[in-house]
């Protein structure tokens, strides 16, 4: 079966309501970025427990680097789920933004 949900959008690791931000079209799968975060954490658990160990030190930049990562995977998902050209754009734009600001960072 091929259900569409119309309803609010909530989020798919607290199933918390998910807040429709305007002027992207593109509802989002999680209500927060540390709710995406932890969501990408269980799908990949190696790469959670290295990260766990190393956040206990400041690592800003391994952080920044794991947004980027994110950025770059919704892109790849929007691509595949068929988002029209000025979404992907968008997309690109913020990862573009995230980049350069780890540029600085270093
Ligand atoms: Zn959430």
């Amino acid at each position: 079966m091929n259900q569409k949900t119309t309803e609010a959008p909530t989020c798919q690791y607290c199933s918390k309501e998910i807040q429709r931000t305007p002027g992207r079209g593109r509802p989002r799968k999680y209500c927060s970025d540390s709710c995406k975060q932890r969501a990408y954490e269980l799908r990949h658990p190696a790469s959670a427990s290295r990260e766990g160990a190393r956040r206990v030190s400041d690592n800003t930049l391994r952080d920044k680097l794991f947004e980027l990562r994110c950025a770059a995977e919704d892109i790849a998902i929007a691509t595949n789920e068929g988002a029209d050209a000025n979404e992907i754009q968008s997309l690109c734009d913020e990862l573009v933004t995230m980049a350069k600001k780890l540029e600085r960072l270093q």
